[in-house]
């Protein structure tokens, strides 16, 4: 169906364990204003929304600052819910002078640990400790065609030392399929001259089948997207889509940009594993290092 999303696919046995942990998923969102954060936030979720009115959240004037606000909703798929937060971070790398523009955000990232691992340490701490965590940043790369600004790979490196970063290439139907496929491998390319380890993370638990899905992910990465929150008629059916200068996109067409395996790949494939390689790499790291400067 036009609406899957796929968390409802999770196993009982997982789902169970996540629930009583409380199953919460926490998105942040990085990148410049206009790029259709907000868009391809409510292209992969509204529809899924039981707690309000369909979308994420209200249509506001573009925003000059780097305030970051978390937004809380639940979605629901099949009867599995999930909770969500999505942090979006407007305003990011707008700035004449983008000196430190990462600072709040990479800020905001370590306070959700610290404060986790306040209550971790507290002596009667809760059962289920809420979990604020960011397990994933998506990073909005302009659709140039060229190649990333130096802000965009500084601030990927950046983030890459705190959460799992997921780049996706913004509004991607501004590219020729051919000009897309270059822009992706430029970018790759990019990604490894300038040593920047992205998620997914290998390990040595990983079997042969995990290793080879881990590569897939890899070769698309990053995901070159279309949002909206339109439908257009194609075939005489309304789906998502949009209309520019070169016809119809279907967001949900594989043909047509990988809004698809983004979203597979968020909700499904590796929604565990985010949030797992959270709490076991990026917050472990963070902890050992709170903790030695404690005892010392
Ligand atoms: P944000 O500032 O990053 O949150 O961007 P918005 O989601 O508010 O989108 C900014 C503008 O870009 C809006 O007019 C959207 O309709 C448009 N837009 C969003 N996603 C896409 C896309 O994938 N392709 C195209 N062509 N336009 C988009
Ligand atoms: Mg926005």
């Amino acid at each position: 169906a036009a609406s899957y999303v796929g968390f409802d696919s999770i196993t009982r046995q997982i789902e169970k364990k996540l629930l009583k942990r409380g199953f919460q998923f926490n998105v942040i969102v990085v990148g410049q204003t206009g790029l259709g954060k907000s868009t391809l936030i409510n292209t992969i979720f509204a529809s899924h929304l039981i707690d309000s009115k369909g979308r994420l959240e209200a249509d506001e004037p573009v925003r000059q600052t780097t305030d970051i606000h978390p937004v809380s909703h639940v979605i629901s798929e099949n009867g599995v819910k999930l909770r969500l937060n999505i942090v979006d971070t407007p305003g990011y790398g707008d700035q004449i002078n983008n000196e430190n523009c990462w600072d709040p955000i990479v800020k905001y990232i370590k306070d959700q640990h610290s404060a986790y691992l306040r209550k971790e340490l507290t002596a009667m701490r809760d059962k289920y400790i809420v979990d604020t965590r960011i397990h994933c940043a998506l990073f909005f790369i302009n659709p140039t065609g060229h190649s990333l600004r130096p802000i965009d790979i500084i601030v990927m490196k950046k983030l890459s030392e705190v959460v799992n970063v997921v780049p996706v290439i913004a509004k991607s139907d501004s590219l020729t399929p051919e000009e897309r496929d270059n822009f992706k491998s430029k970018i790759r390319a990019e990604l490894v001259y300038h040593n920047i380890r992205l998620y997914p993370f290998d390990t040595d638990e990983f079997d042969e089948d995990e290793l080879k899905h881990n590569d897939s992910i890899r070769s698309m990465i990053p995901f070159a997207v279309v949002g909206s929150e339109r439908n257009v008629i194609i075939d005489g059916k309304p789906v998502r889509g949009r209309k520019n200068r070169w016809g119809v996109v279907n967001v949900e067409d594989e043909r047509h940009c990988e809004f698809v395996y983004l979203r597979d790949f968020l909700l499904r494939t590796h929604l565990q594993d985010l949030i797992e390689t959270t709490a076991q790499i990026h917050y472990e790291a963070f902890r050992s290092k709170q903790l030695l400067a404690l005892k010392e």
